[in-house]
């Protein structure tokens, strides 16, 4: 028989011998306490074993929709544990995004929390679920419950690299969201390359502030730490005197840009404060240049920029070993070992060498396809096989990567993704509405704000104020426009396209410099 390609077994070799030593230490909100790497092994164990008494069908989806908590993740390692496939959820997601996520995946079993309960466990069973657990960040709720009546032994499930382990849903401009496949060899892959560039050894005390439904907090973050044996200091919400407060005990923190510009706030982020730290990472949307620079000024340390996405993990970094090279602020250093990333213009010709065109990558992390999207799928790879990522970009002549924009109009507000389709068609479908445009602009906290420009239908009165209220309760808070203005007309070229580089323009100023 060969190897067992698990992702879990891989991450469990990376556990320290002595089991009772702290791994996680939850520092706030009602989950706060200490967890060992033994209360890790035992509570996957339970949870997988639980999954199992289930006899769900084999490649089962588990749907989770919770607030961060350490049960949350160790729900996630159980879903490995077992061989099952886990589906992180946005906690902010509504109805309507759950409907579709849920509809589109179905999940045999769906974890939610209890206040929820009411209406996620209607959507669930309606679109064929059968078991509907309830989470909560105090840990109470039917899960750990449930899982407290099966045994701590669990044998891992057998897994082949090629088995999948995660669906992350991300999307297009079309606004329909497509399930990332990711599989046990993707992650691991990855996580082994991670360890390695970016130094992580034991010892190590990373703080995790990162929500864990996204690619950063559940996979870069998590995975580093276990597979090296490193504690975390774990909070369920980012917040920055409570970072500060850790960070003499710590030695990595990950964040994504919005986290570092709310710790540039605080009088506390001192040299002093900071001089137990070995690494700051950042990722997830473009580090603005006055925020790296600023941060090294206050810190003493010089942020490493990485650059990935649901699709692919991690794809490119800045040097952690000075001499591998510097790190430059602005850019995303170079890919990682193992991954071939290059750039080509529309025809799909090779660029030279700081020439703009649009990124394709290939390499272990490079996921499979998206979930039941065969055409898709096939669209967004080459003919080659390397995956188009979107993302427009250039590498100069040291081989490093600068990420330009989006080919895809993607916005991301405060490290979230917002998809300016998904928003417009909401918008659309308000009463009095001809038509609308959704763009980024700019904003000192966020890195970029969602402002939407709307058209009315003759003769009929649109109250901006009233629209935003009523979005607020069918789409998750941060794709809500910050502001919203009705006009007469769209800027439209001579093809009849709405020209949003117009409004990014006449908008950029919305939110100061
Ligand atoms: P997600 O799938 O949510 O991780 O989003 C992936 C997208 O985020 C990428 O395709 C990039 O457009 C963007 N992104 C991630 N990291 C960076 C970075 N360091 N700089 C600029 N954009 C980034």
């Amino acid at each position: 028989m060969t190897s067992n390609q698990n992702l879990f077994v891989a991450l469990r070799k990376g556990f320290p011998a002595n089991l009772d030593a702290i791994a996680i230490e939850a520092v706030d909100g009602p989950g706060a306490g200490l967890y060992t790497w033994r209360d890790i092994e035992r509570a996957t164990a339970m949870l997988a074993n639980l999954l199992d008494s289930l006899e769900l069908p084999a490649g089962s989806r588990i749907a989770v929709q919770t607030e961060k908590s350490v049960e949350a993740l160790l729900l996630y390692l159980a879903v490995l544990r077992a061989g099952y496939v886990y589906l992180p959820l946005n906690t902010a997601y509504q109805a309507g995004e759950i409907e579709y996520f849920v509809g589109n995946a179905e999940p045999a079993v769906v974890v939610c929390s209890g206040r929820n309960f009411h209406w996620v466990s209607k959507i669930a069973f309606r679109a064929g679920t059968q078991h509907v657990f309830t989470l909560n960040d105090d840990r109470s709720g039917s899960l750990l419950a449930r899982a407290a009546q099966h045994s701590d032994r669990h044998e891992p499930a057998q897994r082949a690299a090629g088995d999948l382990a995660a669906i992350l849903y991300t999307s297009g401009t079309t606004g329909r969201s497509k399930g990332a496949m990711l599989s046990h060899g993707n992650l691991l892959s990855n996580a082994l390359t991670l360890r390695d560039y970016w130094g992580w050894r034991a010892g190590d005390v990373l703080i995790h502030a990162l929500p864990i439904f996204h690619v950063h907090g559940l996979f870069v973050a998590s995975h580093g730490a276990l597979l090296s044996g490193s504690k975390m200091v774990w909070l369920a919400r980012f917040e920055p005197k409570l970072v500060l407060a850790h960070l003499p005990e710590a030695t990595l923190f990950m964040g994504v840009p919005t986290l570092y510009v709310r710790l540039l706030a605080e009088p506390g982020l001192t040299r002093a404060a900071c001089r137990h730290m070995r690494l700051f990472i950042s990722g997830s949307a473009p580090l603005l240049i006055e925020t790296f620079n600023a941060f090294r000024e206050r810190s003493g340390h010089t942020i490493l920029e990485r650059y990935g996405m649901s699709e692919t993990v991690m794809l490119s970094s800045n040097p952690y070993r000075a001499e591998d090279g510097e790190r430059r602020g602005g850019t995303v250093g170079f890919p990682l070992p193992g991954v071939g990333l290059r750039v080509v213009d529309d025809q799909g010709r090779p660029c030279a060498r700081g020439e703009i065109g649009g990124i394709e990558v290939t390499g272990p992390n490079v996921f499979a396809g998206y979930w039941r999207m065969p055409e898709k799928t096939k669209e967004e790879f080459t003919a080659d096989g390397w995956f188009k990522t979107g993302d427009v970009g250039k590498i100069d002549e040291r081989g490093t990567v600068t990420i330009i924009g989006r080919s895809k109009d993607l916005i991301i507000s405060g490290g979230f993704n917002v998809y300016p389709a998904e928003i417009e068609s909401t918008i659309n479908a308000m009463p009095g509405v001809a038509e609308s445009a959704v763009v980024g602009v700019p904003h000192p906290d966020f890195g970029e704000a969602v402002v939407a420009v709307v058209v009315a239908k003759p003769g009929a009165a649109v109250d901006g104020a009233a629209m935003t209220a009523a979005l607020k309760t069918q789409i998750a808070n941060f794709k809500v426009p910050k502001r919203l203005f009705v006009v007469d007309d769209l800027p439209r070229n001579a093809m009849g396209k709405v020209q949003k580089n117009l409004l990014r323009e006449q908008h950029k100023g919305l939110f100061g410099d």
